[in-house]
């Protein structure tokens, strides 16, 4: 992230002196003359040269629906009606909050199910007449029936709306009535989302408000229904009107400017809110609706306590911060500019004096991950690069803020990362930009170069508190094998850090509420009161939370990730079926509730239930757990 003025003032004179010192080529006769450093502007570790392999950016691989087509009854049918669609958007949120799911392009097969959304689509020109009636009967038939956009076929009356008006003029939703299902949402920003900001002047998403809706979840400004509701007995039917998949992966690739209100250190949970109505209609709807939990060992909030070291100072107060941390039996994530380099941003302080801290800081356990070699404003404007960049020959270098030479993204990720693993021993899989510089290719870059976990973006930018996956080029088609940590908490905003702690739990409480992910922010510039917000922020989360590295969250989440889930009802009970490819620690399941776990079942040796949380110390491979049913007050 950006530093302060004064560092760059510094940075300033530095580049300038630099340039004084000689005329050194560095490159030899081919490179451009804008690439001349010294010797004394660049810092050689003797010996120490590589990565000697080549990084290849994997070609990207079309998204393909049918690998979500599997899993049992249990699992809400999502029923796709245009496979060209954003439903990867959707398949990411619902992987996200924990719903599992099943993806289908079988009308008939979608509705053997108690639960089906039909996306991205309903109209007499994606569905046949067939199909249509087969719909209409559903709700009447008991099922619950989410429509995403419901634009014809002759349904409106099963949804209970009279038209579904289309616009580009709509910002802002309310969530409305007593509805149960809307009781969770309790906080202002859980009751008013929107589609846009009105004053930003950016266009829209297209909506379709829905007319003489009698009892609607949610109403768009102009009073139309955004989201209707209409029962039938223990049968559903409800209308969505606006693309929630591709409303979700605006969030997710991070491009959806007119939505974002707020920079950071602010509850902004939009995408969330929408994942949560799915999921309390799917737990409304489902017998047996089983979720997946999205915080390790039950608890409320994921913390990651994370470290950018970008400055001179900074990197021998990381290890004061690390001691703590380890004191408090924590690990953070550090976050080094590996920075061999003097430049307009700073002087080099990636050197042996440098490498000895960072051999520190591996030494007390925390996680390092990396910050960039050039630390470029501009970094997300640089070319991919040729993925055979290598220390020393990969010399970046930064003119000023707009400018830097000699620099690409690949060189940027394989360089440091094999710095960092050169001196600390540890293998790599955390990134972070510069100034959260974010590349459109940034996803398929990380892949090649072996990283795992990004902390990019912003949670606000991203409008959600929730972890999500990556895709190439951040657009629609196709996935990244890499997982984005949002930031939360930061420190450059005023007040100063130490001066907003209150605010800050209160962010998290906020988030916790729903099982969120809270990623803090902390430049070791300084310890004072920064130092001290985070002790006060560890103790203020401590009853709840539950604390990592990136590295440490990114390989449970990415395990959670592979969990397949199906419930079935037995003999006198249900059987819940988890199935992890990768092994994980204290994952967790939500059950309904009166489910109670039966402990006599020899492997459920170390489960715990509380109330509706069953956790399970470690899984792999698959498992079985019983449930006995107490007695419930039948649903109306
Ligand atoms: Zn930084």
């Amino acid at each position: 992230m950006e530093r302060s003025t004064h560092v760059r003032l510094v940075g300033i004179g530095l580049a300038v002196v630099s340039m004084a010192i000689g005329s050194w080529m560095l490159f030899g006769p081919g490179a451009r003359s804008q690439s001349k450093i010294t010797e004394a502007d660049f810092h050689r570790f003797p010996g120490v040269t590589g990565p000697t392999h080549v990084s290849a950016v994997p070609p990207p691989v079309a998204a393909d629906w049918k690998r979500y087509d599997q899993g049992g009854k249990s699992r809400l049918a999502i029923l796709l009606t245009d496979p060209d669609s954003s439903w990867l958007g959707l398949a990411h949120g619902l992987k996200s909050i924990g719903i599992p799911f099943r993806m289908t392009r079988d009308v008939k097969d979608a509705l053997t199910h108690d639960m089906v959304l039909v996306y991205p689509t309903i109209s007499g020109k994606v569905l046949s007449p067939e199909a249509l009636t087969q719909l209409a009967e559903y709700p009447r038939a008991g099922g619950t029936l989410i429509g995403v956009q419901v634009l014809g076929g002759g349904l409106n009356q099963v949804f209970g709306f009279h038209e579904a008006v289309a616009s580009r003029q709509r910002y802002d939703i309310h969530l409305s009535g007593t509805d149960p299902l809307l009781a969770p949402f309790t906080e202002p920003l859980e009751r008013q989302l929107r589609v846009g900001i009105k004053e930003k002047g950016i266009e829209v998403l297209g909506t379709y408000g829905y007319t003489k809706s009698a009892n609607p979840l949610a109403v768009f400004e102009d009073g139309t229904a955004a989201v209707t509701q209409k029962s039938y007995g223990r049968g559903r039917a409800y209308a969505i009107g606006l693309d929630l998949g591709f409303l979700l992966l605006k969030g997710y690739n991070n491009r959806g400017e007119e939505l974002v209100r707020r920079f950071d250190n602010q509850f902004d949970p939009l995408l969330d809110v929408w994942l949560r109505l799915l999921k309390n209609i799917y737990q409304s709807a489902q017998e047996d609706a089983v979720t997946l939990g999205t915080v390790p060992f039950g608890k409320s909030l994921s913390v990651l306590l994370t470290h950018d070291v970008d400055f001179t100072q900074s990197v021998k107060n990381a290890v004061e911060y690390a001691e703590y941390e380890k004191s408090q039996g924590l690990v953070g994530t550090y976050f080094i500019q590996v920075k061999y380099v003097r430049d307009f941003n700073d002087d080099i302080f990636f050197n042996d004096e440098g490498v000895r801290y960072v051999e520190l800081l591996a030494k007390e356990g925390m996680e390092l991950g990396s910050h960039t070699i050039a630390h470029s404003r501009v970094f997300s404007k640089f070319p991919m690069g040729t993925g055979r960049e290598a220390y020393p020959s990969y010399a970046p270098f930064v003119k000023d803020r707009t400018t830097a030479y000699n620099a690409s993204i690949l060189g940027e990720l394989r360089v440091s990362k094999f710095l960092l693993e050169h001196f600390s021993g540890q293998t790599l899989v955390s990134f972070r930009p510069g100034e959260l510089s974010n590349p459109f290719s940034l996803p398929q870059a990380l892949q090649a170069t072996g990283y795992r976990y990004s902390s990019t973006a912003i949670a606000n930018n991203s409008l959600t508190h929730l972890p999500y996956q990556l895709t190439y080029d951040r657009l629609t088609g196709s996935e990244a094998d890499i997982f984005e940590f949002p930031v939360t908490i930061e420190d450059e905003e005023l007040p100063r850090m130490g001066d907003r702690l209150p605010q800050a739990l209160e962010v998290a409480r906020q988030i916790s509420r729903y099982g969120g992910l809270c990623v803090v922010l902390i430049h070791p510039n300084i310890l004072d009161h920064k130092l001290a917000f985070e002790k006060g922020f560890v103790e203020g989360v401590r009853p709840y939370a539950w604390f990592g590295s990136v590295g440490q969250f990114g390989q449970w989440w990415a395990a959670r990730n592979q969990v397949q889930l199906d419930a079935v009802r037995g003999a006198g009970g249900f059987r819940v079926e988890i199935s992890a490819p990768q092994p994980l620690e204290g994952l967790a399941i939500e059950v309904p509730l009166g489910w109670q776990l039966d402990k006599r079942a020899a492997s459920a040796g170390g489960i715990e239930q509380q109330g509706t949380v069953v956790t399970l110390p470690a899984v792999q491979g698959t498992q079985t757990l019983l449930f006995t049913r107490g007695a419930l007050p039948k649903r109306s």
